[in-house]
């Protein structure tokens, strides 16, 4: 079998993938990326296979974290195809009395949304939106950049004076279910923000849950929800097309099955075919981190506490994603004044809080917190005029034990699970819009195991790589460490949403790992090897995990 060998070999085209293999190519390596499915994106990806005139993304939509993240921002994406395109209103969050809270990219109309729930709160949200442009932009670079954060911290701390210190930080640390009730009136702010904190797997009563909250709720609010015009495959598409204008190649449909050892060292890796790839300097891993340390690289070749750190790596929630094609908008009972791209399904933030601590205790939720994405909305090119390429999904947990819906879903996600669920949902949906199932002209449900098998990554139909709970995010995110892209692989590098600072279409886990590959000086990765043979006492080979068939050279 051929052996070919690059500078860096990136396993992976997901985001954080090909951001990595961007800026090693902007850096002059000479690079592949092996993707394991038919196409390069990763959990950025769209087709017409729900219905052939409607394009459904697959997985993910909405990119405020690609809109405010340097690393993809940086990348001028937009000179290789890239058209970013926005609904009339960022989100929605209907009420049971037929009113909605609504976030506009235009303050005031955000303002006026709350004010008509809550007397004085359109002027709060004017002010807690003038201290986030205080500190918003640092503190967005202080979670995406490597831990520590030296530069962006200091900024972050700088800013904090100008919003009231230490007030602003407990703020900060306050659950979302309990920070929009803080000095608000009325509901529409505690549902903003409880809502986005749904977005990541901290449930909406626990620590961490409001800033994840108040930070998706004012990067709406300030750089909205934006959406790739055509599908969500068109950013990784121009991702793919800027790295291919720079030289670099990308194999698709070339799982990798091992990372290839040598002196301790990350040399190459073997792809199901059989064939060797080998890297001159780096093997950069898009990879979720219990498939890494799981099987890509031996147990035996990890240090003893790393394997051990790898049985307490905590998954996120498993997902249920339905996605409808519409032969007209979604039918609300009671339509917004200007429709948002986004919209959040829960009565109040105490239910939200309860369908969130219930995936928490293994309960499936009776009354599952569902984001719903209208897509042609938010991007009138993805379906015929006067129509709505429609999704929702929503979590439930990996392990079920119980079932608050009074179906007793068991957790087997076989077709007949999903589907009920789905209806679960849809008639969440329905109980806004009673006439929906009238406007259904195709219906498509993805449980775990089909989001599994589209995309190796979402592990059970995980979709951060990982809990965002705080005793894995930052130092603690794969496992316990620096909070960096290195491993104690030398030569290995972890690019995927595994590493700090986790999920969601930003590109920075991928800027990390590039960032850790340029930097390591060309001294230590010669002496790295030698270290690591006088530590084991190794002779020489070119190491892979089957027993059998060690010695490859
Ligand atoms: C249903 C859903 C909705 C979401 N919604 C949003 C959203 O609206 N906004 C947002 O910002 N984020 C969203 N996310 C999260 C976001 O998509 C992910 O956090 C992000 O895609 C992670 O990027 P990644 O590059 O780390 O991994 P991935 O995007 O998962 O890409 C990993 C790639 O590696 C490949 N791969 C894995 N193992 C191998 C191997 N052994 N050999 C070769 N290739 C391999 C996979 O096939 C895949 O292409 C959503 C995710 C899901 C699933």
């Amino acid at each position: 079998m051929a052996t070919t060998e690059y500078d860096a070999v990136v396993v992976g085209a997901g985001p954080n993938g090909l951001v990595a293999a961007n800026l090693l190519a902007d850096a002059g390596l000479d690079v592949v990326v092996l993707e394991a499915q038919p196409e390069v994106g990763g959990a950025v990806r769209s087709a017409r296979d729900v219905h052939p005139d409607y394009e459904h993304d697959t997985f993910s939509s909405f990119y405020p974290l690609a809109a405010a993240s340097g690393a993809i921002g940086g990348l001028g994406l937009e000179r290789h195809g890239l058209e970013w395109s926005h609904a009339p209103a960022v989100l929605g969050h209907p009420l049971p009395d037929g009113s909605w809270a609504m976030l506009h990219r235009d303050v005031d109309a955000t303002a006026r949304s709350l004010e008509a729930l809550g007397s004085g709160d359109g002027d709060r949200w004017r002010a807690w939106v003038d201290d986030w442009r205080h500190v918003g932009d640092a503190m967005v670079d202080a979670l995406t950049t490597p831990f520590p954060p030296l530069r962006a911290g200091a900024r972050t701390l700088w800013a904090l004076r100008s919003v009231g210190g230490i007030d602003y930080v407990r703020r900060l640390l306050e659950p979302a279910a309990a920070l929009g009730s803080d000095g608000f009136e009325g509901p529409g702010a505690g549902l903003l923000i409880a809502g986005n904190a749904a977005h990541a797997d901290i449930p909406a009563d626990a620590a961490g849950s409001g800033l994840m909250g108040l930070l998706m709720t004012m990067l709406g609010q300030t750089v909205g929800f934006p959406v790739p015009r055509g599908g969500a495959g068109r950013l990784s598409a121009a991702l793919a097309r800027r790295f291919a204008s720079l030289g670099g190649d990308i194999r698709t449909s070339s799982r990798v099955d091992r990372v290839l050892l040598r002196d301790g060292r990350a040399v190459g890796v073997r792809v199901a075919d059989g064939e060797v790839v080998t890297a001159r300097r780096a093997v950069v891993a898009d990879v979720v981190a219990s498939s890494l340390y799981g099987g890509l690289v031996s147990p035996e070749d990890l240090p003893a506490r790393t394997a051990r750190a790898m049985e307490r790596f905590q998954i996120d929630p498993s997902t249920i994603k339905v996605d409808w094609a519409l032969d007209g908008p979604v039918p609300w009972s009671s339509p917004p004044d200007a429709p948002p791209g986004t919209v959040h399904l829960a009565d109040s933030v105490s239910e939200i809080a309860e369908a969130t601590a219930q995936i928490n205790a293994h309960t499936v939720p009776g009354e599952p917190f569902v984001l719903v994405g209208q897509m042609t909305t938010a991007d009138p090119t993805r379906s015929p005029a006067g129509t709505e390429a429609l999704w929702a999904y929503a979590h439930v947990p990996q392990d079920v034990r119980h079932d608050a819906g009074g179906d007793r879903i068991t957790g087997r996600w076989d077709r007949d699970e999903v589907e009920r669920f789905a209806d679960r949902m849809q008639r969440r949906l329905e109980a806004h819009a009673p006439d929906l199932a009238s406007r259904i002209v195709a219906r498509r449900v993805l449980g775990p195991r089909e989001l599994e098998a589209r995309d190796a990554n979402l592990v059970g139909g995980a979709v951060n790589g990982g809990t965002s709970a705080i005793h894995q995010q930052l130092i603690f995110r794969p496992v316990p460490g620096n909070g960096r892209a290195t491993t104690p692989v030398p030569g290995l590098f972890l690019a995927s949403a595994s590493a700090h600072p986790g999920g969601g279409v930003h590109g920075a886990p991928g800027a990390n790992a590039a960032r850790a590959v340029l930097a390591e000086p060309a001294l230590l990765r010669r002496a790295r090897p030698l270290v690591a043979r006088l530590r084991r006492g190794d002779v020489p080979t070119l190491r892979e995990g089957a027993p059998d068939d060690r010695r490859l050279t």
